[in-house]
């Protein structure tokens, strides 16, 4: 560990001497404007995913995750910022000789910093490992239509970075005097004369932690974490299934004492509703969804359904239209469904390129038929002739013709059904 840690120190050194024009910026992909947010962002990002647990026996990548580190303790401090901004590697380099502020050199601290532990991941020295947390999060259909790249925002407990986890002001932890350290004392009691018990308890000057704080972080009052708000960036992508899990690295909650778990998201799908602008209001957005088809059900009335001539748009969940339509003389009975092939759900393909060979389920269009319940007096004695007119010539009974009895059928007594031999 110790080695590792020499090594990396000597690779920092020999960064900054030969490799010394790469910049800072580029280095963390972001431009000259960039906020503090963006900096802590680029940091979380890239020293995860260049971390040289994640990387063994990957010297570029043990290379860069140095680099990151420094490129961050450059910008993440506003006097520094300025001094790189105006005279670059060089202007740091002898503001640091003329003991400028406090500068973290093992890139492992920073990191344990942001994900808590001792800067390693679980895999490795049996580094204890919080808890994952899981969320919900919901998302209209139409996301998952046409995917998208959106924002989320959660509350988690983070380590204090007023303190930078310490839980103390001026950076000072003390070895607890009245427990040295050990975080339970031993204490005799009498029971009766010349009779002893040895009790042991917890410390209650240090709590069981085994160290005290003098002056305790104001930010923090001591407990070393906060509660805070952190965004992330979420990536719906095409025909994503409901209930889809998506996993952030080592986003969970932070501790000095553990390395983070993971925050692992739930997509699921939010209840449609009418929105106020236009590509909210379609067809679509009442689409129901199974797997990779979709459900709609469309009404039409009595002359429709019987005499056909009609035809229907359906706005999609991107807004193509599509068409329904009955030439006159099809009828379409009540509850048919329609399968309308290729107008489901993208399927979702992980790998797919530029969405070629993009493949859609189907939307299944079931029909549903109103009759009317109230009519203008004429045109029911108009409808009512018609239908005298073809009864009487062509009519059909049909009760008659599925031969069914015209009064009541006797049912047999329970007691028995041979009524005439009750005396044998
Ligand atoms: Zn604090
Ligand atoms: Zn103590």
């Amino acid at each position: 560990m110790l080695l590792r840690i020499a090594l990396f120190f000597v690779v920092a050194c020999l960064a900054l001497i030969v490799l010394g024009a790469e910049d800072y910026y580029k280095l963390l992909g972001l431009k000259k404007s960039a906020t503090d947010r963006e900096i802590k962002k680029a940091y979380r990002s890239l020293s995860k995913k260049y971390h040289p647990d994640k990387n063994p026996g990957d010297d570029t990548a043990s290379k860069k995750f140095v680099e990151v580190a420094e490129a961050y303790e450059v910008l993440s401090n506003e006097e520094t910022r300025k001094i790189y901004d105006q005279y670059g590697h060089e202007g740091v380099q002898q503001h640091k000789q003329g003991g400028g502020p406090r500068q973290h050199h093992d890139p492992f601290d920073l990191f344990s910093r942001f994900f808590g532990g001792s800067g390693h991941f679980g895999h490795h020295g049996g580094e204890r490992r919080g808890p994952n947390m899981e969320v919900r999060v919901a998302i209209p259909l139409r996301d998952f239509y046409n995917g998208r790249k959106t924002e989320f925002t959660i509350e988690k407990q983070a380590i204090c970075s007023a303190c930078e986890g310490t839980g103390s002001q001026d950076g000072h932890v003390e070895t607890c005097d009245t427990c040295s350290g050990r975080g339970v004392r031993i204490q005799r009691q009498q029971l009766a004369p010349g009779l002893f018990q040895q009790v042991q308890t917890h410390c209650d000057k240090c709590g069981g932690k085994g160290k005290t704080i003098k002056h305790p972080c104001p930010v923090c009052s001591g407990s070393r974490v906060v509660r805070e708000a952190e965004t992330h960036e979420l990536e719906i992508e095409t025909g994503m299934p409901t209930g889809v899990r998506i996993t952030y690295e080592n986003e969970g909650d932070e501790s000095p004492d553990w390395v983070a778990g993971d925050l692992i998201v739930h997509l699921v799908e939010s209840d449609p509703t009418l929105g106020q602008h236009d590509h909210e209001r379609t067809d679509g957005t009442f689409f129901r969804r199974r797997g990779k088809d979709l459900f709609w059900r469309e009404v039409l009335s009595l002359r429709e359904a019987w005499m056909g001539d009609w035809t229907r748009n359906i706005t999609h969940l991107d807004g193509h239209i599509v068409q329904l339509h009955r030439k006159r003389g099809d009828v379409v009975q009540p509850n048919t469904v329609e399968i309308v092939k290729d107008e489901g759900m993208p399927i979702w393909h992980q790998q797919l390129e530029n969405n070629e060979g993009q493949k859609w389920g189907d939307l299944h269009v079931e029909y549903v038929v109103v009759l009317p319940d109230l009519m203008e007096k004429s045109m029911e004695k108009d409808f009512w002739s018609v239908w005298e007119k073809y009864r009487k010539k062509s009519g059909v009974q049909l009760d008659g013709a599925w031969g069914r009895p015209e009064g009541a059928i006797k049912m047999p007594t329970p007691e028995g059904e041979d009524e005439g031999h009750d005396e044998l």
